[in-house]
C-alpha cells in the first residue's frame, strides 16, 4: 500500500522555522530523516528543516510525543536509523505528522522545540543506517540501451532484459555520504589492443546517477514479499553515485559481473527522503511498448503499475577544479525524470525477495543508472561520451571524457507535482582525489 496523502503534504503549510518556507529542498513537507553530529557531539537522528536541523535525541526525551510517535522517536534518536526504519510505517507516519505540527506555525510549543534546532551547516552528517547489504539493478532502460549500443551495436540489449529485473550484489562496506573523497581507484585493466593487463590508477572514472532505496521492514528468509506488499518494505529514498572505473570493469566483468571496478566506493544523499513523503510523486509507470513482453505474474499488480513510479527529476552537474578556482558555476551535464526506469521499485524489491533472499531493515537497493533516451540526461560519462569517443566541452573551456582528479560531482533531484510544494534531496557530492603513491 502507498502512504496517504495527509495534512503533512498541504502546500499552505509553513513552517516558524522561516528557511524552511519555499527551501529548494526541505521545506516541511519534506521532513527526510538522517543521522547527524553536532559540533563536538556524538551521531545521533535528525530531521532536516529548512537549513536547520531537530535533533531527535532531544525529541525523545521531551513529553512531546505519544503513541506510536512516541515509538517511532525514540527508535529514530540514533546513532543508527535500522529500527526506526524497520519499524511498523504507522509509527514512521505518526511521528512525522507530530513533527509537522511542531513545526508548523503558530505551533504552541515553539520555544522548546527550538531548543531541538542545529544550523545544518555546523553539522556532520553520518551513514543514516548500518548498511548490511548493497544491491545494485540496472533498470534504466535507456542506459542499459547505450550502454547495450557500445559493446553489442546489433543486439544492445539483452535477451532477459524485459522478462527480469537485472542486478548485482554490490558492496556495503564502502558506501559513504556526500561529501567524502573518491579515492582514484587503481586496478587491473587491458587495453584492447595491448598484449597483457597492467595494473594502475584507473583511466575511466565515471559516475551513475541513480536513485537509492532504503529498506525499512524486512522478510523472512524463504518468504517473498508480493508485489502489492513490496512498498510497505520501502522506508525511503536517497541519491546514489555508482562511482565506476570503466577500464577495469571492462576487463573484469565476464563471466561474473561488477567486482572491484564498482566496490571501490558508493557515495549517497545523507538524507533518507521517507515514502509517506513522497506519496504526492507518485505516478504511473510509463506503458510498456505493445511489442514488449508482459512481466510474468508475480511482478505485475494493476496498483503497483498505476502509481509505481516517482515524478522525481534528476540531475548530474560538475564543477572542475580550474571552474572552482575560477568561482564559476558546475555546469549541469544531465537533466531527466527518473520514469525512465523500466521497473517499478517494488517490482525491484520483489524480484529481489521471490527466490526467499531475505532484506533487511536498512538494506540499500541501487535502481542502476538512470538515463534519458537522448543526451539530455544520460546518468554517465561512458554514455555522454560514447565510451570516451566523444569528449565533452565544458563552458569553462575544458573537455571531459571521464573524471580528472579535482572534479567534483553532483547529483541532486526534486520531487514535484501540480498542487503541492516540491521537496528536494539534499547534497550528494563526491570530489575526485588522486591516488598518494604508496
Ligand atoms: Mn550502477
Amino acid at each position: 500500500m502507498i502512504p496517504h496523502i495527509d495534512e503533512t503534504h498541504a502546500a499552505d503549510l509553513a513552517s516558524w522555522v522561516s528557511t524552511a518556507n519555499g527551501h529548494p529542498d526541505f521545506p516541511i513537507q519534506n521532513l527526510p530523516f538522517g543521522i547527524f553530529s553536532p559540533r563536538h557531539g556524538q551521531p545521533r537522528g535528525g530531521v532536516a528543516i529548512g537549513d536547520q536541523i531537530l535533533d531527535l535525541s532531544l525529541a525523545a526525551r521531551s513529553t512531546l510525543f505519544e503513541g506510536g510517535a512516541k515509538d517511532a522517536v525514540d527508535a529514530a534518536a540514533g546513532p543508527l536509523l535500522n529500527a526506526f526504519l524497520g519499524g511498523p510505517a504507522q509509527e514512521r507516519s505518526a511521528l512525522r505528522r507530530r513533527l509537522s505540527a511542531l513545526l508548523a506555525a503558530g505551533a504552541p510549543d515553539r520555544a522548546e522545540v527550538e531548543t531541538w534546532l542545529y544550523p545544518a551547516v555546523d553539522c556532520r552528517m553520518h551513514l543514516p543506517a548500518r548498511i548490511g547489504d548493497y544491491t545494485d539493478f540496472y533498470a534504466g532502460i535507456h542506459h542499459a540501451l547505450n550502454v547495450g549500443i557500445l559493446f553489442r551495436p546489433d543486439n544492445p540489449l539483452l535477451p532477459n532484459y524485459k522478462h527480469v529485473p537485472i542486478g548485482y550484489h554490490g558492496r556495503a562496506s564502502s558506501v559513504r555520504v556526500s561529501g567524502a573523497p573518491v579515492v582514484r581507484p587503481q586496478g587491473q585493466r587491458k587495453a584492447p589492443d595491448a598484449e597483457g593487463p597492467e595494473f594502475g590508477p584507473s583511466q575511466r572514472l565515471d559516475i551513475e546517477l541513480e536513485l537509492g532505496v532504503w529498506i525499512g521492514q524486512g522478510n523472512a528468509l524463504g518468504q517473498p514479499i508480493a508485489i502489492d506488499a513490496a512498498d510497505q518494505h520501502i522506508a525511503g529514498l536517497c541519491l546514489l553515485n555508482d562511482w565506476s572505473a570503466r577500464d577495469l570493469q571492462a576487463w573484469e566483468y565476464q563471466p561474473l559481473g561488477p567486482f572491484l571496478a564498482k566496490n571501490f566506493m558508493t557515495t549517497i544523499s545523507p538524507w533518507i527522503v521517507t515514502a509517506e513523503a513522497l506519496a504526492p510523486f507518485r505516478i504511473a509507470q510509463p506503458a510498456r511498448p505493445a511489442e514488449d513482453p508482459t512481466p510474468l505474474p508475480y511482478l505485475l499488480s494493476q496498483a503497483d503499475q498505476a502509481r509505481g513510479a516517482y515524478a522525481i527529476d534528476l540531475e548530474v552537474a560538475i564543477a572542475t577544479a580550474a571552474m572552482r578556482d575560477r568561482d564559476e558555476p558546475a555546469f549541469t551535464i544531465a537533466q531527466g525524470p527518473a520514469s525512465n526506469l523500466y521497473w517499478t521499485l517494488a517490482q525491484l524489491v520483489t524480484h529481489h525477495a521471490s527466490n526467499g533472499c531475505d532484506l533487511n531493515p536498512g538494506d540499500l537497493l541501487g535502481t542502476g543508472t538512470i538515463s534519458t533516451p537522448d543526451d539530455s540526461g544520460v546518468g554517465s560519462f561512458l554514455e555522454l561520451t560514447r565510451g570516451g569517443q566523444k569528449p565533452v566541452t565544458l563552458p569553462s573551456g575544458e573537455t571531459r571524457t571521464f573524471l580528472q582528479d579535482g572534479d567534483l560531482v553532483r547529483l541532486s533531484a526534486r520531487a514535484a507535482a501540480l498542487g503541492f510544494v516540491s521537496i528536494g534531496f539534499g547534497d550528494c557530492v563526491g570530489q575526485i582525489a588522486s591516488r598518494v603513491a604508496a
